[in-house]
């Protein structure tokens, strides 16, 4: 499987953020506010914001020059105040699967990772809402990174843009349409806790969103959040997407243990919030992420007491067979474990999909990703 396996390290010369502010991922609002500041006279300002929101969202032009139906001093006003910046493609690896991971660098060196993976009736691109987790649930890889920072709502955005960029899916003038898009979906299940990063994860998510750029429907996006009850209503009222809730265990006891958020906001406050959830409907269920450790998490017993804690709330279980990395102080549940736990849910009347791993042999699954530098500096301490 490895001989499969390409890595190529992109030299692509890609402007980092220079002193000048970038307009890749301002709302509409912040845009207008943005382009008048810069002279654009007040009148023209709606005008100008589309114009420019259509380069460079449905069309995925980054040089002004190339705006062509603006003036050229307009677009030497634009260059001359600001910049169109996405995150800096470090390395770019493809697994045997056709998974693609990109290690991006942003501002201060930081790095983080997006997942693209492409399946029979869709293509989901993974991405980050921060670099490291300040969470540290026992069973995942990037809550063992020490150091973390909020991305801000650009670096989230242009996560989605440097992987159209690589997959070249923005439209070509004068072609058809195409209408079978290879990012269809998107989650928010990289590195970092969203719901800790909300009004830039929410603003990002407005920009792709939008109709006249990427366009993407807001039930072809996901949110999970290991479960920071404040802010869980906001992800339906102010997103409108679609909501995953890591849940994996169904006791306090070993939740604490393996999502130590839960000691915070426990089982029985989580749920509360979710009953209450403004977006809940049968055809816009809540997705409840089990990932299954042999021994810890896995027995007939949990899966019958899941089923009675879901009682009342539309949902679903995604089962995520447990991705080990180096250290992991767990292993994979076996696959009849999964499969009887599967079915045990599945009778209860709720969807129960196992996840396949994907892209392991580049640790792009669920939970294998941090970044390199920091594993650099870890390996560097140990020689
Ligand atoms: N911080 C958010 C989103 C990122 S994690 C959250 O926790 O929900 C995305 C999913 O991968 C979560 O359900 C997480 O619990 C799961 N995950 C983390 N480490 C994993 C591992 N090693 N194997 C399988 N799934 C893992
Ligand atoms: Fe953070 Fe999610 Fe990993 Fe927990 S599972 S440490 S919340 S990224």
């Amino acid at each position: 499987m490895s001989a499969a396996i390409t890595q190529d390290v992109l030299t692509v010369p890609r402007k980092l953020s220079d002193s000048l502010p970038n307009l890749v991922g301002m709302t509409r609002a912040q845009m207008r506010a943005a382009l008048i500041a810069a002279g654009t006279p007040e009148k023209q300002a709606k005008m100008r914001v589309g114009q420019v929101w259509q380069w460079v969202y449905h069309w995925g032009v980054r040089d002004f020059d190339a705006m062509t139906n603006l003036a050229k001093d307009y677009r030497a006003l634009l260059a001359a105040n600001f910049t169109l910046a996405v995150p800096q493609v470090v390395t770019r690896q493809i697994s045997a699967d056709g998974t693609r991971k990109y290690l991006v660098r942003i501002d201060g060196g930081h790095e983080v990772e997006v997942v693209y993976i492409p399946e029979e009736d869709r293509g989901t691109l993974c991405i980050s809402s921060q670099v490291g987790c300040t969470l540290t649930c026992s069973f995942c890889h990037t809550g063992t990174q020490k150091l973390v920072r909020n991305l801000t709502a650009a670096e989230i955005v242009g996560q989605v843009m440097l992987a159209r960029d690589d997959l070249g899916e923005w439209p070509t003038p004068g072609a058809p349409r195409v209408e079978t898009r290879l990012i269809s979906n998107i989650v928010l299940m990289g590195m970092g806790e969203p719901l800790y990063n909300f009004e830039n994860v929410r603003d990002a998510m407005h920009v792709v969103m939008d109709n006249e750029g990427i366009a993407l429907g807001r039930r072809r996006i996901t949110l999970s959040t290991s479960g920071v009850v404040p802010e869980i209503a906001r992800t339906a009222t102010e997103i409108g997407c679609l909501l995953a809730v890591s849940f994996h265990a169904t006791t306090d006891e070993v939740r604490d243990q393996l999502v130590p958020i839960n000691k915070k906001w426990n089982i029985e406050t989580l749920l509360a919030a979710l009953r209450d959830y403004p977006g809940l409907s049968n055809s816009e269920r809540i997705t409840f992420e089990y990932v299954m450790l042999q021994g810890v998490n896995d027995t007939k017993e949990d899966a019958y007491r899941l089923v009675e804690l879901l009682r009342g709330i539309p949902a679903k279980v995604n089962l995520i067979p447990f991705n080990e990395w180096p250290g992991a102080p767990y292993k994979r549940s076996s696959g009849n474990r999964i499969h009887a736990f599967a079915d045990i849910i599945y009778n209860a009347g709720y969807a129960s999909p196992i996840r396949t791993p994907r892209g392991e042999d580049i640790m792009a699954a669920c939970g294998q990703l941090k970044s390199a530098t920091e594993k650099q500096r870890k390996s560097a301490r140990v020689n």
